[in-house]
């Protein structure tokens, strides 16, 4: 199969315009293409980089056929876009990724239903879609499981732990309240060692590119850290990798995803999420690797031969969550992370902090891995937030 290739010069659309937005169009601005932002908001970052910004709202019809007549290829940088215009987009121009990979990733149980059918392990899990199914699910179960909204979730939002049957009988009544139709995703709740995650890049050819295994610590369900390469034996690294490759290959996902993995005690690998675009966990890739996942979504999404995924270092990626940001902002705070060799600051442009706002990130780098953890470590303490 040959896949038209698009020359710098290009414009290249993306919908979404946040952090991973603004890094994919400045990839793409680098390598000469020129970029279109559909973000509802116009605060979001990725206007700033943009040939062309829409700020209407998705379901605009007008705003569809200017869009789609400007751009040349589309993508998307948040799997929450309306999946029906992605379909629209994709008959008009090359969208990756496709309109039917996005609705069985956007929805969560759809997403490990179809992953259990092709017999990729998930924790257990229960659809639900009132109080009383949510104790029928329990009782199956049993406690401790996670109950998340089947859409929309993000960042640990939408999601409760259920530790005892008073937990249960709260978001019984919460999800009695809330709108006729919403459905919600009982798992398990896994009693991981570690939590990993893959990014796998795979093209129109069915070629794919698979990045080394890093492991992430959350806090509040938020992503805290990621360290590359994760500290795990290389047997368990490589089942990480060929089970989020098998995973893309059966979606058949073309574009950049990300796998998120439970690692337990007992040595299994659960594929807790996908997402069908650049993450956070993947950051790193811009300061450590020969090509980044921005780079890579540009070249999948431009039909460019993909890029080599080769690790030039470990690596300690840092959120700056927040009020974080504030420990950044003063002279004597980022003199002082300038003054760590090695460290590299990315700051998103978002003019609001609110909590829980993901507002920068530092890559700590170093040619040992304990060296990028003590790093890390000392720059956590300095934060308005450290844990
Ligand atoms: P998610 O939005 O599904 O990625 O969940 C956010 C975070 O919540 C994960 O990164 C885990 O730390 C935690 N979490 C989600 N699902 C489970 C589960 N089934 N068992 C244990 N922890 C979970």
């Amino acid at each position: 199969m040959t896949t038209r290739i698009l020359e710098p010069g290009s414009i290249l659309g993306v919908l979404g315009g946040g952090q991973l937005g603004a890094m994919f169009a400045a990839a793409a601005r680098r390598m000469g293409y020129r970029v279109a932002v559909w973000d509802p908001d116009p605060h979001a970052p990725a206007h700033q980089l943009a040939v062309h910004s829409c700020t209407t709202p998705f379901s605009d019809p007008a705003s569809r056929e200017q869009f789609s007549s400007i751009v040349h290829a589309m993508t998307l940088e948040w799997e929450n876009v309306p999946a029906e215009l992605c379909g629209w987009l994709e008959e008009r121009c090359r969208m990756t990724p496709s309109s039917a990979v996005l609705r069985t990733l956007q929805d969560r149980i759809e997403q490990k239903q179809f992953l259990s059918s092709r017999l990729l392990s998930v924790p257990s899990f229960a659809a639900v879609e009132s109080g009383s199914q949510l104790v029928t699910a329990v009782n199956r179960l049993e406690l401790p499981v996670v109950c998340k909204t089947a859409k929309s979730g993000y960042d640990g939002k939408g999601q409760w732990i259920l530790r005892t049957p008073s937990d249960v009988n709260q978001v019984q009544t919460i999800l009695g309240q809330a709108e006729a139709g919403h459905r919600w995703i009982v798992e398990q709740f896994v009693p991981f060692l570690r939590e990993l995650s893959v990014l796998v890049v795979r093209n129109e050819r069915g070629e794919s590119r698979v990045y080394p295994v890093v492991e992430n610590r959350h806090d509040q369900g938020i992503l805290r850290e990621t360290l590359v390469p994760a500290s795990i034996a290389a047997g368990v690294a490589e089942q990480a990798q060929e089970l989020a490759l098998q995973a893309v290959e059966a979606l058949p996902g073309v574009g950049v995803f990300c796998v998120e993995l439970f690692h337990t005690e007992h040595g299994a690998l659960l594929i807790n999420e996908i997402a069908p675009r650049p993450h956070n966990s993947g950051h790193y890739t811009l300061d450590v690797c020969t090509v980044s996942q921005f780079e890579q979504q540009v070249r999948v999404t431009c039909g460019l031969p993909l890029g080599e995924v080769r690790l030039l270092s470990p690596a300690v990626m840092v959120n700056l969550i927040g009020e974080d940001v504030g420990s950044v902002m003063s002279a004597e705070g980022c003199s002082a992370l300038y003054s760590t060799s090695g460290a590299v600051l990315h700051l998103y442009g978002k003019q609001i902090i609110r909590p829980g706002r993901k507002m920068g990130h530092v890559t700590f780098t170093a040619p040992q891995t304990e060296t990028v953890i003590a790093e890390a470590q000392k720059f956590r303490t300095s934060l308005k937030s450290p844990v």
